[in-house]
């Protein structure tokens, strides 16, 4: 898929090998861009407030052991730690990976 889309751009913008292809984010994991790692602990309440705030949209809230929290998708989070910043509950701690 993602080549697809390459060959699509490059045959309508030729020479923007240079350049970030738009709406495929999906497609760029940031995970690796990651120094420090947030670590959702129980006391999450599953508020929902770090999702609204993950610029990576890299958090859901799920059921877990009959339980609601965030789950962090650790492809995606970049660990830029706005999260731990703006819980409420302080249930996000960073670990330096
Ligand atoms: S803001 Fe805090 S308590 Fe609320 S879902 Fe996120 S980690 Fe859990
Ligand atoms: S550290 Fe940043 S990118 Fe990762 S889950 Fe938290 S807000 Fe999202």
């Amino acid at each position: 898929m993602e080549d697809d889309l390459k060959k699509e751009v490059e045959k309508k913008v030729p020479n923007a090998g240079g350049f970030m292809i738009p709406g495929t984010s999906l497609l760029n994991k940031t995970g690796s861009w990651r120094t420090f790692k947030p670590i959702v602990t129980d006391k999450c309440t599953g508020c929902g407030i770090c999702a609204t705030y993950c610029p990576e949209n890299a958090i859901e809230i799920k059921e877990v052991d009959g339980k609601r929290r965030a789950v962090i998708d650790y492809d995606y989070c970049k660990g830029c730690l706005i999260c731990m910043n703006v819980c409420p509950f302080k249930a996000i701690k960073k670990v330096i990976e």
